[in-house]
């Protein structure tokens, strides 16, 4: 006569089915992450498959033998799918070239002899916010050059709110900021914001500027993934650090891992400054990825009297520079007029970041 088993022995073959189940949903687990790597090895980067999942939902509820009714079968099922489809797309991520996965060691860019990134000294990046005239780069290059400023800025395509506001001085404004930063030695970084023009951009500039608003151009950020110059990639003022890291991904795609991430503030309730820097998104890329990452702190704070703090606080996060707009007469510029240094402005700036960014004369 069989004994009718006990509660303690039907929780233990309870226990013993749960440890069936776990052995047997790690083996799919392990199994879809082979699937999922075999998908990004064909360059299909789309795991999701709903017609596979709708075809296998409906074999389950066909082969169900009770006693769970089918839309309880379906629901654990799914659950499953979802965790699966998860895995292989974290696999993805840690898998992104950006990634510090990919590459443990930080990278170094050495454009003509400027080096941005690991361990080396942070780099300024200034200048005007737009080109606007032949007299106003000269001084401005002259001023900066003679205080160690290897990299100029200048707009020449510029994004501006209204399309009455000046849009810039186009190839003009190209030309004139290539011979300038050429005749003090220095290395000239400007937007481009049209796919159009990446090629006459790249002829003239050092290094091509993505611009916040076109962080999520993807086609722009193929385009110049193509171009063989490195890119500043500024962050979106709406994008995650995801977006933000992905924005880079499109370019490394590409082939160019000559990519510099720009935090340059995102858009928050705060008004009193112009946008509210993200120190932890600095920390955060700097963390992640590879790439060297530097902060704009004109853009971020649009007022001239938080520069210093927020600039040697970015430093103390580990940026690798400091983007900060100068102007001969920041009064009388034709864009961003409110926030962008004169010299004596600059000077004092640099005084009050102290050492880290006392870079010596032409060095
Ligand atoms: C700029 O650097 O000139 C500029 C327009 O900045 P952002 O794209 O960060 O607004
Ligand atoms: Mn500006």
């Amino acid at each position: 006569m069989t004994q009718t088993p006990t509660i303690e022995d039907l929780r233990a073959e309870v226990d013993l089915i749960n440890r069936e189940l776990l052995t047997l949903i790690s083996r799919r687990a392990e199994v879809v992450e082979k699937i999922g790597r075999a998908k990004t090895a064909e360059g299909r980067p789309q795991h999701y498959d709903p017609a596979r999942e709708e075809r296998q939902l409906r074999e389950l509820e066909q082969l169900n033998p009770g006693p769970f009714p089918a839309a309880t079968i379906k629901a654990i099922f799914k659950e499953i799918f979802r965790a699966s489809l998860a895995l292989e797309e974290s696999n993805d991520k840690k898998a992104l070239l950006v990634s510090r996965q990919v590459k443990a060691e930080d990278t170094v860019l050495d454009i003509d002899g400027v080096r941005i990134g690991g361990q080396e000294r942070p780099v300024v990046i200034a200048g005007p916010c737009s080109i606007e005239s032949p007299e106003q780069m000269e001084q401005t290059a002259a001023f900066l050059s003679a205080r160690g400023v290897r990299i100029l800025r200048g707009g020449a395509y510029k994004p501006r709110t209204s399309p009455y506001g000046f849009q810039g001085m186009g190839v003009d404004g190209l030309i004139l900021g290539q011979r300038v930063a050429r005749d003090h030695g220095m290395l000239f970084v400007t937007e481009v914001m049209d796919t159009r023009d990446v090629d006459v951009v790249a002829e003239h500039a050092d290094i091509l500027q993505i611009g916040a608003r076109n962080m999520h151009n993807f086609a722009l950020l193929r385009e110049v993934g193509r171009a063989r110059r490195p890119v500043l990639l500024k962050r979106g003022f709406a994008a995650t650090v995801e977006e933000w890291l992905y924005a880079a991904e499109y370019v490394l795609s590409e082939g160019n891992d000559e990519v510099i991430l720009c935090e340059r503030g995102i858009r928050t309730f705060e008004k009193w400054t112009r946008n509210t820097l993200d120190l932890s998104a600095v920390a955060l890329a700097k963390q992640m990825t590879h790439l060297p990452v530097i902060v704009d702190v004109t853009h971020a704070a649009g007022r001239r009297d938080l520069l210093v703090p927020l600039a040697k606080a970015a430093l103390a996060v580990g940026a690798d520079g400091i983007h900060v707009e100068v102007h001969p007469s920041p009064a009388t510029a034709l864009s961003d007029n409110e926030q962008q240094l004169d010299f004596a402005g600059y000077d004092a700036f640099l005084a009050g970041v102290g050492a880290a960014l006392n870079v010596p004369a032409g060095g």
